[in-house]
């Protein structure tokens, strides 16, 4: 069955219709326990269509038909040149469909739209067409050993892969999913977050249409506990990568344990910290410091939730900050001048209040914020904490919502090993104009990336992932490709 929504917003007027089944071997069918779950808007808290959901015996057969298509029409294969071409076909489909696909992204998940198209819709299409240009140039090594031996390493597939997202930036999320895991000649069994499911299913006629082989991409919307458990379980299945929350990756760790030892690559959730040394240009570090933490609503992975600054420019730069997170403006997602968008859902509103509410209990000091905005949807203030200590809950837990905890330092040395006094080990940004401070910071800092003069912004190129409780393995850049492929050595006797 099909779905189709009537845009008439003041930057998208168009019918957009969909099909609401799973996408298996090519095709759209309905789940064999015929579930469903509702869709809701995040911006009125209204219920929008159902969507079909999978359980484990859908699961099963998305599998076998990645399975097949492995076996018969894919992996090495099909030429690497092929599968690049295939995959700029897709990146060129989703450019052509951009205006449409960032309306239904901003209808379901409440990203405003103009950014949405700007960034998350362009991002998607560079980091396709950045692996397009890597599927014919992943390659082997040959190895000199001995002159009685010619060995080489051959760079070969994983096999059917399971792919779980979260919903806090969909279309991209399965940018950077499909591109690697497809350029590396994988078949994928990709399980959206069942708050997310519309984009991916308006892609799936756009892979058919870029010339994927049916079954090399399998889309099965569900829940966590039913279709992704049944995928991270399943013997057949031969690696998850996964993004979302640190729970729901020990769930799928254990899971592989428990069932094939399948390989698990994981990207969780952070609580990264941001440091302004008193030499910073201020003005640079206000910007990317909002950026940091409110772009997106503050749900972002590597959302720069902790900001040190140093005691020097604290006065002058909480005044600055806190006109940033006060001019940012709520509203309809679709009007061209609306920058904060709701929270996902209502468990996700409810549990950004409840960590304002501690912070507020913890007599922590409410520069700004601190409230919901309307009572219709899932709005909260962009907020800044100030006195905050480092044992209170805002300083240690992933909020997941605008909402910043600001600390002033002195001692220079001190302050890595407070911004390192975390779990967690995905991002950290840096702002100062002395290299020698940068790259001290830069390189003190246990995390996956670290950014000098700006924050939270990503690039293909490069690897993207955690250090400590933040993940295992990484994203993006040939580093992705690695994990998407195994190794094997090969010994000729001569
Ligand atoms: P989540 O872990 O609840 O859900 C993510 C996905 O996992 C969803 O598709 C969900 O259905 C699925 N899932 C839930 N339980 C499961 C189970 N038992 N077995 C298998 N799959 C299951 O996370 P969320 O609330 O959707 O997303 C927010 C979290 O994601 C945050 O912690 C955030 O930091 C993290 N995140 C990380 C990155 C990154 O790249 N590191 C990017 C975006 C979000």
């Amino acid at each position: 069955s099909t779905y189709t929504h009537h845009f008439d917003t003041p930057s998208y007027k168009a019918s957009v219709t969909f099909d609401t089944g799973l996408f298996i071997n090519g095709e759209f069918v309905q789940p064999v326990d015929k579930g469903t779950l509702d869709v809701v808007n995040p911006t009125t808290g209204k219920v929008i269509c159902p969507v079909s959901i999978a359980n484990a015996k859908d699961i099963d057969i998305a599998v076998k038909a990645a399975r097949a298509a492995y076996k018969n029409s894919w992996g090495l294969k099909v030429p690497g040149e092929t599968r690049g071409k295939m995959l700029n076909k897709f990146a060129d489909l989703i450019e052509e469909h951009t205006a449409e696909l960032a309306a239904l992204e901003s209808l379901n998940v409440g990203k405003p739209y103009a950014p949405t198209k700007m960034f998350d819709l362009a991002a998607a299409v560079k980091t396709l067409r950045y692996y397009a240009g890597w599927a014919d140039k992943i390659q082997g090594k040959t190895v000199e050993t001995t002159e009685d031996k010619f060995c080489y390493t051959r760079r070969e597939p994983i096999g059917v892969v399971g792919q779980i997202i979260p919903w806090n930036g969909p279309l991209l999320l399965i940018a950077w999913k499909l591109g690697p895991a497809l350029a590396a000649g994988n078949c994928v069994v990709l399980k959206p977050s069942e708050l997310s499911p519309f984009t991916a299913l308006r892609i799936a006629p756009l892979l058919k249409l870029a010339g994927f082989p049916p079954g090399v991409v399998n889309i099965v919307n569900g829940t966590g506990p039913q279709a992704g458990q049944a995928l991270s379980e399943h013997p057949n299945v031969d690696k998850i990568a996964f993004t979302g929350s640190t729970l729901t990756g020990r769930k799928i760790l254990e899971a592989s344990a428990k069932s094939n030892l399948k390989q698990v690559t994981l990207e969780l959730g952070g609580k990264s910290p941001t440091i302004i040394y008193d030499d910073a240009d201020l003005e640079q570090a206000v910007k990317w410091a909002g950026h940091g933490i409110f772009f997106n609503m503050g749900q972002a992975c590597c959302a720069g939730s902790r900001i040190f600054v140093q005691a020097g420019i604290y006065d002058e730069f909480m005044k600055r900050f806190s006109i940033v997170a006060k001019n940012l403006k709520a509203g309809d997602v679709f009007d061209p001048t609306t920058t904060h968008g709701p929270q996902v859902s209502k468990t996700q509103f409810d549990r950004v209040m409840g960590y304002i509410a501690s912070g507020k209990q913890d007599s922590a000091t409410v520069e700004t914020g601190g409230s919901q905005i309307g009572t219709e949807g899932y709005f909260v203030e962009p907020t800044i904490f100030s006195d905050v200590k480092p044992e209170m809950k805002i300083a240690r837990e992933e909020i997941f919502g605008p909402v910043a905890a600001v600390f002033k330092f002195t001692d220079e040395k001190a302050v890595i090993d407070l911004a390192n006094d975390t779990t967690y080990g995905l991002a950290c940004a840096v702002f100062t104009k002395d290299i020698k401070r940068a790259m001290t910071t830069a390189h003190g800092i246990e995390a996956g990336t670290s950014w000098v003069n700006m924050s939270n912004f990503p690039d293909n190129a490069l690897p993207f992932g955690g250090y400590k409780q933040s993940g295992l393995g990484r994203d993006l850049g040939e580093y992705a490709l690695e994990h998407y492929t195994q190794i094997k050595a090969v010994h000729f006797n001569l």
